[in-house]
């Protein structure tokens, strides 16, 4: 295989390993972020809708998007991001965030530019820059000792600029609400990034695919990167249908941009799906178009908080010290309590995984190592080797069944 495959992690993506193992075991899976919910009857009947067309809506649509899709999302985004966007120009839908990060990164990366990134950091960004011959560049968020919010993990801006090589480092990543922490980010904080990225003339990628899960006690709302002073023109804010409806099958998101940065991603785009599936996109703009009305998003997070709220509990009562999450679907777990002999492995360096593998196997509930979302010189480090990554995106009874299987194995 090519060179470049070289860069990636040969036992694949943790998330396969894990659902994996959790079928295997048949552990309660709590390690993967996709929702058990049921899906509300009005975005499933946008699909049943769209599906029943007998032409065009089975057919290739427009590569940058279909019509009716840019158009609902530049609806419900102009107020939140601050100016109105042009459906047909600031707009590109793509096969889920991941293939938005992937050909934004294309398009923008040469070999050898540095890509600034936060660690820990969701695991497809510094794939795509790998592939596209970039450097990723961490920079730490760190947790207080003990972090009980996720408010209490913070990174330092001075770390952020020794970071920077001028001229080689071409763009900053950041997600908000974060994965795995479930950090919100301050005003104040993405203010220093935003001087940063002005100071040095630097891209952002701004990740937001959980913006619509931001919790009443969050210290802070979501604030869209791409709404501070200035920012307009140097941000790609990414999203994802998957996050927004809890169909993380459908595989749609989003850039948001200026035209000239969103025909570059389509440059990209044209030749690698060239367009997203129809019918999808389609029950996509419509599901978000009766979204804006009916008050799902306020009807979602509170019942995601709720059930945040009941895994924290479970976590707490089983002695793995979870951290509040202010945003996302996930809740970072101490796990110093799990003894090491137990999850013994001498063919496993990282302790996370070690840990993680054992409470899928013995205790019978699959979490997600955290380690996976450092670079592997840091994969030993002390934050990451204590910490384990559950998701609350799953059916209340699902959460009791995993809150009684760690019970009864603690
Ligand atoms: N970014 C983050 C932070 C995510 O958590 C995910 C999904 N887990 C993605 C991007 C990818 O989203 P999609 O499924 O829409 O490709
Ligand atoms: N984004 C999901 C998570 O963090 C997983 C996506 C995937 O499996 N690639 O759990």
């Amino acid at each position: 295989s090519a060179d470049r495959l070289s860069t990636l992690d040969p036992s694949g993506t943790v998330f396969a390993e894990f659902t994996g193992l959790a079928i295997e075991h048949n552990a309660v899976n709590l390690g993967q972020g996709f929702p058990t919910l049921p899906v509300p009857e009005f975005i499933t009947n946008a699909a049943i809708e769209a599906c029943k067309d007998i032409n065009p809506l089975h057919q290739y649509t427009r590569s940058e998007g279909h019509v009716r899709l840019v158009k609902a999302v530049s609806a419900f985004y102009s107020d939140k991001i601050g100016r109105t966007l042009d459906p047909l120009t600031e707009i590109i839908t793509t096969v889920g965030a991941t293939e938005a990060l992937y050909s934004a990164i294309q398009a923008f990366v040469n070999p050898g530019d540095q890509v600034i990134l936060m660690q820990p950091f969701y695991d497809s960004y510094p794939a795509a820059i790998t592939l596209a011959g970039g450097v990723p560049v961490m920079v730490s968020l760190t947790p207080s000792k003990p972090a009980l919010s996720s408010a209490d993990w913070r990174f330092d801006i001075n770390e952020i600029r020794r970071a920077i090589v001028p001229g080689k480092t071409k763009m900053i990543m950041i997600n908000n609400p974060h994965n795995p922490i479930g950090k919100v980010f301050e005003r104040s904080e993405l203010a220093q990034i935003a001087a940063v990225a002005e100071e040095f003339d630097l891209l952002v990628i701004a990740d937001e695919v959980y913006e619509t899960l931001v919790y009443d006690d969050s210290s802070t709302p979501l604030i869209k990167f791409g709404s501070l002073p200035g920012m307009a023109e140097r941000t790609i804010t990414v999203g994802s249908v998957g996050k927004m409806f809890g169909v993380t099958g459908w595989k749609i998101g989003w850039c948001l941009s200026t035209p000239e940065i969103i025909r570059s991603i389509w440059m990209v785009h044209q030749y690698v799906p060239f367009s997203v599936v129809t019918p999808l996109q389609e029950a996509t703009a419509v599901a978000l178009e009766k979204a804006m009305t009916n008050d799902y998003f306020e009807r979602n997070v509170a019942e995601y908080q709720s059930l945040r709220n009941k895994l924290h509990g479970m976590l707490s009562s089983v002695g793995l010290t979870p951290t509040m999450p202010q945003g996302g679907y996930f809740i970072l777990a101490d796990t110093t309590s799990v003894p090491d002999d137990a999850a013994a492995d001498p063919t496993e360096r990282r302790r996370d995984f070690r840990v993680c593998r054992y409470l899928t196997k013995e205790a019978g509930v699959a979490p997600i190592p955290v380690s996976a979302f450092y670079a592997p010189e840091a994969q030993t480090g002390e934050v990451p080797a204590q910490l384990a990554r559950f998701a609350f995106c799953k059916n209340a009874d699902m959460l009791d069944r995993a809150g009684e299987k760690l019970a009864s194995y603690g």
